[in-house]
């Protein structure tokens, strides 16, 4: 898929476990969460791959594994070719950047904005102190706020502006991929659209590639080229925006989709409801993880997991009603 495109990262046949132990004393191991399951991608140089899903279907685990931050289990990820995990080479430290949901605790509020925006410099580059400067001034006019910033401290922006100081000291190194977990959840709506609107500039200027990962389907659709939809740990379905929102295959999608707010309230939309709680993922369901809650469970989607395959050209989904093993 997507031949003439350069590959930035390669996500392949991920897994990532966590061990449940049992017992004050002696902790034994009672079992293991499956927070990734056999998940495999790619990031295109200088798309936006959006990431949605619910809260506990892996989207935090797999961004800490693509930062390097947590081991998998099975599988690799790879940026420009190379293994990324606790030896990855230095380069890959400066290349990718993570943008946080919270800007109100991913900043140290003990730290002024020149600090804060300085700190990674000093710790991967070699620059002077005239250079780091002229760099933090360069990212300042970027994302929109003035040299007077430079000497204050967190508590003094609104959180609109503290998330641009979260971008602001994310892009100082200069990356060429931002992972961004939830950025714009803990906004108000029309900052939202700021900081969104921020993100397209950015990228378009200092061509940036972006996994940007959120639960909120109106946000996806607005910043990305590509969506993929996990639940409990797998990919559901996989891809490019227009194909995701004007085909819709999969169920759990549809449910997502019919979420998003209309523009006018007098419109009605069918709505999927979903019935239910995300299943434990110390204990998924057999077969098709969505088959507890999807209108459209065949007897089939009890017993077999369905294959992520291409139903039509770049468009991916894991479901039967698409694999001839049921009737669609
Ligand atoms: Fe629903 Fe079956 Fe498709 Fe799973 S495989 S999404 S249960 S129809």
């Amino acid at each position: 898929m997507n031949e003439n495109k350069e590959v930035l990262a390669e996500v392949k046949n991920l897994r990532k476990s966590f061990p449940v132990n049992k017992g004050m004393l002696w902790r034994r191991r009672s079992g293991a969460v499956r927070a990734i399951n056999d998940v495999s991608f790619n990031i295109y140089k200088g798309e936006t791959l959006g990431l949605i899903g619910e809260s506990g279907c892996g989207k935090t685990t797999l961004s800490r594994i693509m930062m390097g931050l947590t081991d998998a289990t099975e599988g690799e990820v790879l940026y420009k070719g190379q293994q990324v995990g606790a030896g990855a080479p230095s380069a890959f430290r400066k290349e990718v950047q993570m943008i946080f949901q919270d800007p109100y605790s991913s900043l140290d509020p003990r730290m002024n904005i020149r600090r804060i925006i300085e700190e990674p410099m000093r710790i991967h580059t070699k620059l002077s102190a005239r250079q780091k400067l002229d760099r933090i001034l360069f990212i300042l006019e970027k994302i929109g706020l003035d040299e007077d910033a430079l000497e204050r401290f967190p508590h003094e922006f609104s959180g609109g502006q503290r998330q641009r100081i979260g971008i602001a000291r994310a892009l100082v190194l200069q990356p060429e991929l931002l992972i961004c977990d939830e950025p714009v959840s803990a906004l108000d709506m029309s900052v939202q659209a700021q900081i969104l609107n921020l993100f397209k500039q950015l990228q378009q200027e200092m061509k940036l590639t972006y996994l940007f990962i959120s639960h909120d389907m109106s946000v996806v659709k607005h910043v990305s080229d590509r969506v993929m939809v996990m639940y409990l740990g797998r990919i559901m379905e996989l891809a490019p925006k227009r194909k995701l929102f004007g085909n819709t295959l999969h169920p759990y999608t549809s449910a997502l989709m019919s979420a998003i707010p209309l523009p006018n309230p007098e419109l009605r939309r069918a709505r999927t409801l979903l019935e239910g709680d995300l299943p434990s993922p110390l204990n998924p369901p057999a077969g098709c993880p969505f088959q507890t809650r999807c209108p459209k469970a065949q007897a089939v989607c009890r017993t077999r997991m369905p294959a992520l395959q291409e139903a039509e050209k770049d468009h991916f989904v894991a479901c039967h009603l698409y694999s001839g093993e049921a009737g669609a």
